[in-house]
């Protein structure tokens, strides 16, 4: 008898969902179910008895995609979903460098950058090496360590063919080790780390690969190639190949080339793992035929195409609409009145989406949204782990979790302003330098040396400057010990002065409103890992709380909102919808240099990619396009 969960699969998916152990590649258009079939093969192999929850791998493009694995697996199956590997590429690298840190050769605390912090960190190393930064701008420098991190090289091996990129591998060197001495990773890092801990720890390699007997994958074709080569060496291949890569993708959603993501995995996989007969997936189920007929005649006109059909059984529907703004603003007043017209007709603001090319576009849909009192929300842009006052707070709890985390202490060692001026910064650098320790290290030395000296009188002033720093984050650190992650926060906001920086600010009352919401995103994220706590066998090297909050910090970014769940029009670019569904989408800001962007203009194959990324817009609409 087969699981009620596999009725209502067509014929192609079902054979997808029950293959046997074995490799296989999923071709399929947008909207075929790709996404279904490999949620629900996670099902069906953890029902049948093939895979224990931990036995597999699944990974997805985002948390929120994860998330919503996770939840549509326990509402299908009465099982555990704790302990389950389901993650983005990112969140499962970081997963296994917190169980086997030591191996990594990395701190147990270690802490995240996410590219904001790194391009400070570049910013601050060029300068400690009086690099000329007209000759090597911060990110240029940023990009060459990224680009290369992604293709699976380091320093030494990064290909130097001119007098400048030599001098970009020296930087690259130089980075990785401030980020050795100080103990944070970048992204592009963690997922070489991770390899390079498979790769040269045969011990290790063959745990897992004993362990993860499934890996799926969905929006292959998105994949860059150390990933692949991640995927690769876990699943082992030709004769001790003991895992099975299960890959579902589209060759027309491809659309992070510029990011190193490669359409070749798709070959590379088929070869590597001696894949013969390619599924595919031809019946779309969530546009109406319209919108179907249109995102197929714009993407037949790529030249270099894997080919499918996609055909779908409901009604044409509605023609598409187009609207001829004369500006911005026109365009962002015509889409609050449909928008408005919309709801009326009972369609909810959460089921439509206004997509656009680039995040600063936003502004101005932002402005209309906000006169027009509608509720949106946008995804992207400025992501409230990114905000100004975020930051500042997650920087202070940063210096409490591992004071050694030199961007933290560079962040906040003056803010709120303290009277400590740049010429004390830069001693303190130079001390640390010179001493080869961290600035927290310099500036305790410094503290101490204090101390000693006013020893012996009665009463010695109170401390100001940089030894009253070091006394606040030092309290900081006693009064937090041991306390439930919210409160902690609450006492770092507070303590550290920034609320009271912020009240007193004209235009600081968002500001201090988000600092409330990060407190309330601690408690969430507790919350919600006490239910899927998300170290391996509990206890176990698992990170404090606040350690995993600040990596949850770091890898979601935008996931987290003010008022989530509230219902609000999704703002998002064109990449950011990948995967998602909306009964209305409007797809704004088409024009020449816009979308497709100028740059595109210029490179080989740049309008391909443009016009996949426009029908991945186009395929996210239900029932009408704007
Ligand atoms: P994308 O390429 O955009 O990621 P996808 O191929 O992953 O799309 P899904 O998101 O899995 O497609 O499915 C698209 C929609 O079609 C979803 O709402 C899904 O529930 C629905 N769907 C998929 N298969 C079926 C089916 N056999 N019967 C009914 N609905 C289905
Ligand atoms: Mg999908």
């Amino acid at each position: 008898m087969s699981p009620e969960f596999l009725s209502g699969l067509n014929e192609r998916q079902l054979e997808a969902v029950t293959l046997p152990h074995q490799s296989a590649l999923i071709l399929a258009g947008a909207g075929s179910g790709k996404t279904r079939v490999l949620t629900t093969r996670v099902a069906w192999l953890i029902q049948t008895g093939q895979v224990s929850p931990s036995g597999l791998i699944a990974v997805t493009f985002t948390n929120k995609a994860a998330k919503e694995m996770l939840t549509r697996i326990s509402a299908t199956l009465p099982i555990n979903t704790r302990g389950m590997w389901v993650g983005t590429f990112h969140g499962l690298a970081n997963r296994m460098l917190r169980v086997h840190h030591r191996e990594a050769g990395l701190p147990q605390l270690f802490q995240i950058l996410d590219s904001q912090d790194q391009l400070a960190a570049i910013k601050r190393l060029l300068k400690g090496l009086n690099a000329d930064e007209e000759r090597f701008p911060a990110r240029q420098v940023q990009w060459f360590i990224a680009a290369n991190k992604e293709e699976g090289l380091r320093a030494a091996q990064a290909e130097a063919h001119d007098e400048f990129a030599r001098r970009m591998k020296d930087f690259y060197a130089a980075y990785d080790e401030q980020c050795n001495r100080e103990g944070v990773v970048d992204f592009a890092e963690l997922l070489l780390r991770s390899y390079e801990l498979l790769a040269g720890n045969e011990t290790l390699r063959a745990h897992y690969r004993a362990r993860f007997r499934h890996l799926l994958v969905d929006e292959f074709q998105d994949t860059n190639r150390l990933q692949y080569r991640w995927l690769k060496l876990l699943a082992a291949t030709g004769a001790s190949a003991t895992g099975a890569i299960f890959a579902v993708g589209d060759d027309d959603q491809s659309i992070y080339a510029f990011r190193g993501a490669s359409s070749a995995n798709m070959q590379d996989l088929q070869r590597d793992f001696a894949i013969e007969r390619v599924i595919k997936l031809e019946q779309n189920y969530r546009s109406h035929g319209h919108i179907l007929d249109a995102a197929n005649a714009l993407i037949g006109h790529n030249r270099r195409r894997l080919g499918k059909n996609l055909w779908t059984a409901e009604a044409k529907g509605e023609p598409l609409r187009v609207f001829e703004a004369a500006t911005d603003l026109d365009e962002a007043g015509f889409i609050v009145d449909e928008v408005r017209a919309l709801r009326a007709d009972g369609v909810a603001l959460s089921n439509i989406a206004v997509l656009y090319r680039s995040n600063a576009q936003s502004r101005v849909l932002e402005h209309a949204l906000f006169t027009a009192n509608m509720a949106y929300r946008v995804y992207g842009g400025l992501r409230f782990f990114e905000r100004q006052e975020v930051k500042h707070a997650l920087a202070y709890l940063r210096l409490v979790a591992n004071p050694d985390d030199d961007a933290a202490f560079a962040r906040i060692v003056n803010f709120p302003a303290r009277g400590i001026g740049n010429r004390s910064i830069e001693q303190l650098q130079e001390a640390a330098r010179a001493a080869g320790g961290s600035l927290w290290a310099a500036a305790r030395a410094k503290a101490e040396g204090g101390r000693r000296k006013t020893e012996g009188e009665d009463a010695s002033p109170p401390a100001k400057g940089i030894p009253a720093f070091v006394v606040l984050i030092e309290r900081m650190q006693e009064t937090t010990r041991g306390l439930p992650l919210p409160e902690v926060i609450e006492i770092v906001i507070d303590a550290s002065g920034l609320k009271a920086h912020y009240q007193a600010e004209r235009e600081g009352a968002d500001r201090v409103e988000n600092l409330a919401e990060l407190i309330n995103a601690a408690a969430t994220f507790v919350a919600e890992r006490d239910v899927q706590p998300a170290g391996e066998a509990a206890g176990m090297d698992e990170p404090d709380e606040l350690t995993a909050f600040l990596a949850h910090a770091a890898l979601e970014g935008g996931e987290h909102q003010a008022g989530a769940g509230a219902d609000a029009l999704q703002l998002m670019t064109a990449h950011s919808a990948k995967g998602l569904e909306f009964h209305s989408v409007f797809v704004s800001g088409l024009e020449e240099g816009l979308f497709p962007h100028e740059n595109s203009l210029t490179e080989v194959d740049g309008i391909e990619e443009e016009r996949r990324l426009m029908y991945v817009a186009l395929t996210r609409a239900r029932r009408r396009i704007y």
